[in-house]
């Protein structure tokens, strides 16, 4: 029998035998690895270092085939956990995406909330604020929309945009947006101290892709409606952004509400890692279905 080689991925790859040298094929595929999501959590009180993180990475899958059955199944455990949580009714879930322009928070949503029933779960998206908004503290719109008991709650952009655009476009000045990363924190702890758990993404796409994806937006008429001239003119500011997001994400991830950069050029990729990582949280928080009325067996029905 021919020696094995060990090649990632399990690629055919043509050899020579090292005895004999004769020509052969040798395919040894690795095991696939454990699901290992911690790895894209920016690990509380480190540097997040944005630039040395992937957007392509996609473990060792290759394609949306090799997912589907993973995230069919985390979706499915989702849904299962959501409906505990709900009749909990003591817990909630904040789910915070944020993204470069075309990163897939509005993909995201679809492909991993599919089995959740909607009556649990609930989007808020925040664009540029009202001027109502603008005249109170600049939390104040986000904490009107914190998850009550039982619910989770996802923010498509959130509080976090206050350090983001507000930082990059000058929209306040420095020593008003540089206060706002403890202000962000001590938010998030008193969240997480009346029972919200928070789980943070961001869904880290490269320069290049948000290319291509706007230029799809122009190319296909069916995705017109999704292309905006602003998202070019922002697209200029991209290093600013970048380092933008870098240090929120280096200051604000925190033991009791993390940040995950989910490798996001891929999208089958970028919900799996979603998916299961939320899956995984929702999972430790173990929730409970309330205890029934006592005596329940001696209750008949009446005709
Ligand atoms: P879509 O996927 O539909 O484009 P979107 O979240 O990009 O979704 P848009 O209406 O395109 O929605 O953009 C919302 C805009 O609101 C963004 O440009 C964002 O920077 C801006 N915005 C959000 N929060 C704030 C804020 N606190 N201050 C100023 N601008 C904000
Ligand atoms: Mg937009």
């Amino acid at each position: 029998m021919a020696d094995s080689v060990h090649i990632a991925g399990g690629a055919a790859q043509d050899r020579n035998h090292p005895a004999t040298g004769a020509p052969e094929k040798v395919v040894v595929a690795d095991p696939p690895p454990e699901p290992d999501y911690p790895r894209y959590r920016v690990e509380p009180g480190e540097p997040a270092r944005l630039g040395e993180r992937d957007p392509d990475e996609t473990e060792h899958y290759r394609s949306k085939k090799d997912v589907a059955g993973e995230l069919a199944a985390a979706r499915k455990h989702i849904g299962q956990l959501q409906a505990r949580l709900y009749a909990e009714h003591h817990r909630s879930v904040l789910i915070v995406l944020q993204a470069m322009d075309t990163g897939g928070k509005d993909g995201t949503i679809k492909g991993v909330f599919a089995g959740v029933n909607p009556q649990g779960c609930q989007v808020w998206s925040f664009k540029a604020p009202s001027s109502e908004e603008r005249d109170h503290d600049f939390l104040w719109r986000y904490h009107q929309r914190v998850p009550p008991a039982g619910m989770i709650h996802i923010f498509n952009r959130s509080h976090y945009e206050d350090v983001l655009v507000v930082r990059v476009k000058s929209l306040v000045p420095e020593t008003v947006w540089r206060g706002r990363y403890d202000a962000i924190n001590d938010f998030e702890r008193q969240l997480t101290d009346s029972g919200v758990t928070l789980i943070k993404f961001y869904l880290h796409i490269s320069r290049d892709e948000q290319r291509k994806r706007l230029q799809s937006r122009l190319d296909d008429p069916e995705k017109h409606w999704k292309f905006s001239s602003n998202d070019v003119a922002e697209r200029a500011y991209w290093d600013d952004y970048q380092l933008a997001f870098d240090e929120a994400l280096t200051r604000c991830s925190t033991p009791y509400a993390p940040w995950y950069v989910v490798p996001a050029n891929a999208k089958w990729f970028r919900n799996l890692v979603v998916a299961r990582t939320i899956e995984d949280t929702l999972a430790a928080m173990d929730p409970q279905y309330p205890p029934a009325e006592p005596d329940l067996e001696k209750v008949t029905i009446p005709a």
